[in-house]
């Protein structure tokens, strides 16, 4: 899972503007080699809106339906990928909670795709860090790895 240098930027602007609260939103991203996708653009939940977890939001749905469109709707190669949020007071590693929502969203047949990822952020000092895992509609979930090198796509 690569996370380019722009998307990064959002990132960090989201986490300083949330300070101690956390924000997240959906990931949208691009299939480019086996088992490896690039996040292409983020959307950015309002601080506290993030515990109703996100899809709901009918605005994200829009943001979803318009990255697929802008990109001619090729959604093997360009799709919804899962959801990100932040951790400002705790390590990156999601909670059993954080686990145990994205589990029931990847079993979830009307959500449809093979897998979900979750992306959690925390900002040190101006340093970005973050974890990444992939959950199956087998229940299952993977640690993943996160680039969040700059250059690399
Ligand atoms: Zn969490």
């Amino acid at each position: 899972m690569t996370v380019p240098p722009d998307v990064q930027a959002t990132v960090v602007m989201a986490l300083k503007r949330a300070g101690s609260r956390e924000c997240g939103g959906v990931l949208m991203g691009e299939h480019v080699g086996q088992n490896h996708f690039v996040v292409r653009r983020l959307t950015v939940q309002r601080p506290g809106a993030i515990a109703a977890f996100v899809r709901s939001l009918g605005g994200v749905v829009q943001a979803i339906k318009a990255y697929c469109r802008s990109n001619g709707n090729d959604y093997t190669r360009f799709n919804y990928l899962g959801e990100w949020h932040s951790h400002p007071l705790f390590s990156v590693q999601p909670s059993s909670k954080d686990h145990a929502t994205m589990r029931e969203l990847a079993t979830d047949r009307s959500v449809g795709g093979n897998f979900l990822v979750l992306l959690v952020f925390r900002l040190q000092g101006q340093r970005l860090e973050g974890s990444a895992h992939t959950y199956l509609p087998d229940g299952s979930a993977h640690p993943s790895n996160l680039d969040l090198d700059e250059g690399f796509e």
